[in-house]
């Protein structure tokens, strides 16, 4: 019998962190820190659990993370929220972008995706009978083309995925591609999907161009972020889901099927720590462009070439001076030769261009980034 998701395997980041550790390869591959967030946080989540906070959280988030994040919201892009109807607290922004898509994608609506896309869109889509329009985006700056999107817009378009700060390529959509956008979606019902996990890690002095800033886009937009980026808590799995109110109202009927709530204490200890550092996001972009300079200073003496990430921690290298092998089979070369795991661009594309770009993520003590970079020096 014919299965649901016949092309759908074993993720690329479970199977290259398998095999760095079968390796005893130096782990860039899969996107996680090799550190731990702040310490006044995770005393937060002993004090929660030993006060019994370990029963369900209301389906829609507790009360007071609702409210940091609405606050958070408000700080970062001027948009004022109505918490209780407006804010959804997932498991992960991998629910949430899950919920998002179940909720409104119908069976034979379009949803237009930019290739390289992050894994998680395409099955979501194709699990709700939805049909992904893949746009390919072109290295090296992956921009997208706002007269390609508006030729590849059909009476069946449902909704656009956009992600800023992307994954895998560490490039960041502009005012400008903002405003490009309010002018395709102005007078169509196309919804919006904008997975802005990276929203706190924008280097060089750049503002994050979060869908929240404009309200036109923000009225018909599902915005999904993720603690576990901003925290380095990436296994704790809490993600939010900020929509009009209308939006949200749909997206919880599916968050409240799929997960109900999410997690207790953890939830009480964000909101503690939200409230009590907001300055701890305003830390991050320096915190992680330090590392990318750190990495990319000692990657220069490398064979492999490069254009610094504008954002997330991922960067992209070319590797075409090393080697004619596909990325696929590079990263396992890789992982023999250099001792280094990382993740091969192909797979976020469902027809890949001619590139030889691999992704290695750098939220990484020095002292791994140091060792990598010197092991990656030598082929
Ligand atoms: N979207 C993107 C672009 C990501 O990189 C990630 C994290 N890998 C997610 C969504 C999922 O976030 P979470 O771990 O909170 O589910
Ligand atoms: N988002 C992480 C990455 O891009 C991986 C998340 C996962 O393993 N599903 O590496």
């Amino acid at each position: 019998p014919e299965t649901k998701l016949p092309h759908v395997g074993t993720t690329i980041f479970t199977q290259m962190s398998a095999l760095a550790q079968a390796h005893q390869a130096i782990n860039l591959s899969q996107g996680f820190p090799d550190f731990d967030g702040p310490e006044a946080l995770l005393a937060r989540v002993d004090h929660y659990i030993r006060q019994g906070a370990n029963q369900y959280a209301p389906m829609t988030g507790m009360p007071t993370l609702c409210a940091a994040i609405a606050a958070k919201v408000e700080r970062c892009y001027g948009r004022s929220l109505d918490a209780a109807a407006e804010v959804t607290v997932t498991s992960g922004a991998t629910e949430a972008l899950f919920a998002a898509i179940s909720a409104v994608v119908r069976p034979g609506d379009e949803v237009i995706v930019f290739d390289p896309a992050y894994d998680s869109y395409d099955p979501a889509i194709s699990l709700n009978g939805g049909c992904a329009v893949h746009l390919q985006l072109q290295p090296p700056g992956f921009a997208i083309n706002w007269d390609t999107v508006a030729q590849a817009i059909t009476p069946k378009t449902r909704m656009i995925i956009l992600n800023t700060p992307h994954n895998p390529t560490g490039q960041t959509l502009s005012a400008a591609d903002m405003q490009a956008l309010q002018a395709l979606v102005a007078g169509t019902d196309i919804l919006l999907l904008a997975d802005e996990v990276y929203e706190h890690i924008v280097f060089d002095g750049a503002e994050h161009q979060s869908i929240n800033r404009y309200p036109a886009l923000a009225e018909r937009s599902f915005v999904v972020s993720s603690f576990g980026k901003t925290y380095h808590t990436t296994g704790w799995k809490i993600g939010y889901c900020v929509a009009p109110a209308p939006l949200s109202a749909e997206l919880r009927k599916v968050h409240q099927y799929l997960t109900f709530s999410t997690s207790t204490p953890l939830q009480l200890a964000l909101a503690d720590y939200l409230t009590t550092d907001p300055a701890h996001d305003q830390a991050l972009p320096a915190f992680y462009q330090a590392k990318r300079d750190r990495f990319n200073a000692r990657m220069a003496q490398s064979r492999f070439s490069f254009t610094p990430a504008a954002g997330t921690y991922f960067q992209v290298m070319d590797y075409s001076a090393i080697s004619d092998l596909p990325d696929t089979e590079f990263v396992l070369w890789l992982i023999e030769h250099a001792g280094v795991a990382a993740i091969p661009l192909s797979v976020f594309c469902q027809q890949p261009p001619e590139m030889k770009l691999i992704r290695f993520c750098f939220a990484k003590h020095e002292t791994t980034l140091d060792q990598a970079a010197e092991q990656l020096c030598k082929i």
